[in-house]
């Protein structure tokens, strides 16, 4: 079942010049985790406060369990949407201890019915132990998870979490992570995940919305998004890739680094841009080869090189840890890759 229809969203905030949210139509599914990524900028935030009920907006249609909360003529206020919401600071009330932030959003219920509830979220996200500390107390992880059982809490139709992460540091980043989505897919929540961070969105979603500019550049599930990028910003943005010139002829594409075996549905002749990742391309040492390598990037598992083709183009290619060599040398780069590249062009 639906449990979140977004149709022609619209956003323009008064004195800016381009729209923060320009017609962002999508849907989600009961149990899905959807994660709204995108550069700095691009209207997630707004997105999600459209949906919360924190923002008008301009034009569109919010429809939540098959009830619409927003649109021309009706704006169901946010406290009567039964969205959760978890966002970047936590925002925990500093003078309730942990059991007290999270029956919060409890009240009204029977005194029997909230221990029990505050009960069950506490053992959910491994804070038992903790349930009598007041927040000043609490690690940065802790309280990131304090503040999404009180988000989970009520049992909330939606959860929309924005950057929760981001003020955690990179170990403890990864940790969550894995810790959140199990304790979300174990609630089967509907969750909208907003990120700028590519990796933690492959990571957290079900399927990805990727946002540039106040629209949707593409919808899918992280293989898709990953691999079958629509477009070149998709492609860069997601994958780190870089773009190779080539000319499609009838046995493949032609590039200064070789044929790259791929049939493509376009004319002979016609100009295309290949996206090549770190590990679709491999070289060897070689004296007269076709590049020279610029950067070497150690990351532990593995070596990035940079290469300079003698076009001045730059590739990067990942290469075993133990293969160390010297900025400068000449090398013979090629595609390596052995599943289909994605293939742009301007036509
Ligand atoms: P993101 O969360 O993706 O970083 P936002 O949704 O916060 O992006 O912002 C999208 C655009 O709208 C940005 O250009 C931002 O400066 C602008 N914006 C956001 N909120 C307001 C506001 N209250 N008034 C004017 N401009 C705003
Ligand atoms: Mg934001």
């Amino acid at each position: 079942m639906t449990a979140l229809e977004v149709r022609n969203l619209v956003k323009h905030f008064h004195g800016t010049q381009q729209s923060a949210v320009n017609n962002i139509s999508f849907e989600l599914s009961n149990g899905e985790i959807l994660a709204l990524v995108g550069p700095s900028g691009c209207g997630k935030t707004t997105t999600l406060r459209m949906i919360a009920g924190l923002e008008r907006p301009d034009s569109g249609i919010v429809c939540l369990n098959d009830r619409v909360v927003a649109s021309e003529s009706v704006f169901v206020p946010p406290e009567k949407r039964g969205v959760g919401m978890v966002f970047q600071d936590h925002a925990l009330f500093p003078h309730l201890t942990v059991s007290e932030n999270i029956a919060f959003g409890l009240r009204g219920q029977s005194p029997a019915q909230i221990r029990q509830t505050v009960g069950e979220m506490l053992h959910l996200v491994g804070l038992l132990p903790l349930s009598k500390r007041y927040p000043h107390a609490l690690s940065g992880g802790e309280r990131q998870r304090v503040a999404l059982a009180r988000a989970l809490a009520p049992r909330p139709v939606l959860v929309l979490m924005d950057e929760p992460f981001s003020s955690l540091d990179a170990d403890l980043r990864m940790e969550m992570r894995e810790h959140v989505r199990r304790i979300l897919k174990s609630m089967q929540a509907t969750v909208i995940f907003v990120t700028h961070d590519q990796e933690e969105a492959l990571y957290m979603g079900d399927r990805l919305a990727v946002l540039q500019n106040g629209h949707i550049e593409q919808i899918g599930t992280p293989e898709e998004i990953f691999h079958e990028s629509n477009t070149r910003f998709v492609s860069e943005f997601m994958g780190d890739s870089d773009f190779l010139m080539g000319k499609v002829t009838s046995g493949g594409i032609l590039t200064e680094i070789g044929l790259l075996k791929q049939v493509v549905d376009l004319p002979v002749s016609t100009p295309v841009e290949i996206a090549l990742r770190a590990d679709d391309i491999d070289f060897l040492v070689d004296g007269s080869g076709n590049s020279v390598i610029v950067e070497r990037f150690f990351r532990g598992a593995f070596n990035i090189y940079r290469l300079r083709l003698d076009s001045g183009q730059t590739l990067h290619a990942s290469t075993s840890h133990t293969q160390i060599l010297p900025v400068g040398m000449r090398v013979r780069a090629f595609i390596s890759a052995e599943h289909p590249l994605t293939i742009f062009s301007e036509a």
